[in-house]
């Protein structure tokens, strides 16, 4: 790994017009506002919330990353989750490579996609066959669409703050980008869509158990994110995927886990193996196309075959499976199927969870800090935050100005308090000792207002 080298002082002292970005950021932002609706495509991205421009990255390896004026930060964000090894590992970008000169892609069925199905299927216990499209939001959108198939039914339960994607019935109470805005539904979204989507407070089986009776006979699914890590980073309580479960048996209707962040992020066979809980449908993304467009679905045989063209539930895509994509996923995941692999990571990245504890303990600042894996998070909140409703009750103002230090001092974090951070197989007790040097500098900040 390249030794880093931080491009600012690690005292740089944070103040509250201190821009974010160097000069060459700046311009290449303001050019893309340009041609580009708020300069990005995709809206948390445009670190509104922080009241600063994002940098522009121009090269990532292993744990770091550079933008354009050659600033380096060690990254916590990896590309919101997908990079389980850290930016261009020699073995990822040798299987795109190999992968990509053979042809880019076919509309046709290629041996690869065949492999990647078998990966996930030897993975996850509950899933007998997936089918594979190009992101998140169509893997969580289609499994729906299945589940009403499947049912005959309509209605929808989700949890406030977890996040599915953005098709219509799914902007409800949706987590980070929508929280970030203070925008809990979109417009453009008709109130008839959204009527069949009911969401109900994370943790809260008693809600869940309402929402079954208020709809009752009408419930195709619930859906949920098995750790909710677009409200920022929330463990699920002790009981309460098991207690979904039963609940969906009870009621003949769906349980649908959405592992696209979880997924290969805490254990191989996702948040549903620790918790050992058998969902009906699962869905996958981020990891699995190792930083390329590749995501999926998939539960038992007899549920899939309501398909197309098995069945009449129709589900298509020019890209699906495309195999770059699946060349990426396969080979990202190749290297997290040794045995050990995500309890080494774990402890590794507890190193980091302990450091930064402590130094919030060391400066008297309020913190929570959790990991599972290699997925992990943190509030400022003198309690543990278990809902939408505790995470939107941190203090945001010590947020924000421990994220405008971190990122002074050379430490890339999603810009929104409402987001899970990532750590990878690249990093490791150097980025640490430099993200705990930084976070010194934070907390100072922060136990200073
Ligand atoms: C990122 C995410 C999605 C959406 O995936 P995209 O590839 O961004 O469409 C869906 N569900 C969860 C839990 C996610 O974290």
């Amino acid at each position: 790994m390249p030794r880093p080298s931080p491009s600012r002082p690690a005292t740089a002292a944070v103040t509250a017009t201190a821009p974010l970005t160097g000069p060459k950021s700046q311009a290449l932002f303001a050019a893309a506002q340009q041609v580009i609706p708020g300069g990005v495509n995709s809206p948390v991205r445009a670190w509104k919330r922080v009241g600063g421009n994002p940098p522009i990255i121009t090269s990532g390896t292993g744990a770091w990353i550079t933008d354009a004026d050659r600033r380096r930060y060690v990254d916590y964000v990896l590309s919101w989750g997908p990079l389980l090894h850290g930016h261009a590992h020699p073995a990822v970008v040798k299987a795109v490579q190999q992968a990509a000169a053979k042809g880019l892609g076919f509309g046709a069925p290629t041996p690869g996609e065949a492999v990647l199905a078998q990966t996930l299927i030897d993975a996850f216990p509950s899933i007998e066959q997936v089918r594979l499209v190009s992101s998140g939001t169509e893997a969580c959108m289609s499994a729906l669409r299945l589940a009403r198939a499947a049912t005959g039914k309509e209605v929808v339960i989700k949890c406030d703050g977890c996040y599915h994607g953005h098709a219509d019935h799914l902007l409800v109470a949706a987590g980070s980008g929508c929280a970030t805005f203070n925008q809990p539904d979109s417009s453009g979204v008709p109130a008839a869509f959204a009527s069949l989507t009911v969401s109900v407070p994370y943790n809260d089986l008693a809600a869940v158990e309402a929402a079954f009776a208020k709809h009752q006979g009408n419930v195709a699914a619930v859906i949920v994110e098995p750790i909710a890590g677009n409200m920022g980073f929330v463990p699920p309580a002790p009981g309460w995927l098991a207690g979904l479960r039963t609940l969906c048996t009870r009621e003949k209707s769906l349980l649908v886990i959405d592992e696209v962040m979880s997924g290969f992020r805490v254990a191989w066979g996702g948040m549903q193996v620790l918790a050992n809980v058998k969902p009906d449908l699962t869905c996958l993304g981020k990891t699995i196309g190792g930083g390329l467009a590749v995501a999926a679905y998939g539960g038992k045989k007899d549920l899939m075959a309501h398909l197309a063209p098995l069945g009449g539930c129709y589900q298509a895509g020019t890209l699906s499976g495309n195999p770059v994509g699946v060349a990426a996923g396969l080979a990202n995941l190749k290297l997290a199927s040794k045995p050990g692999f995500y309890t080494s990571q774990e402890k590794k990245l507890g190193v980091l969870t302990d450091g930064l504890a402590k130094l919030a303990k060391r400066h008297g600042v309020p913190f929570q800090v959790g990991r599972i894996g290699t997925m992990w998070g943190f509030f400022f909140h003198d309690r543990p935050v278990t809902d939408f409703a505790s995470a939107a009750a941190s203090n945001q103002q010590a947020w924000l100005t421990f994220f405008r230090t971190m990122t002074l001092n050379g430490v890339y974090l999603a810009a929104s308090p409402f987001e899970a951070a990532f750590w990878s197989s690249a990093h490791g007790p150097a980025e640490v000792r430099h993200t705990l040097a930084a976070a010194d500098q934070a907390f100072a900040a922060v136990a200073a207002l």
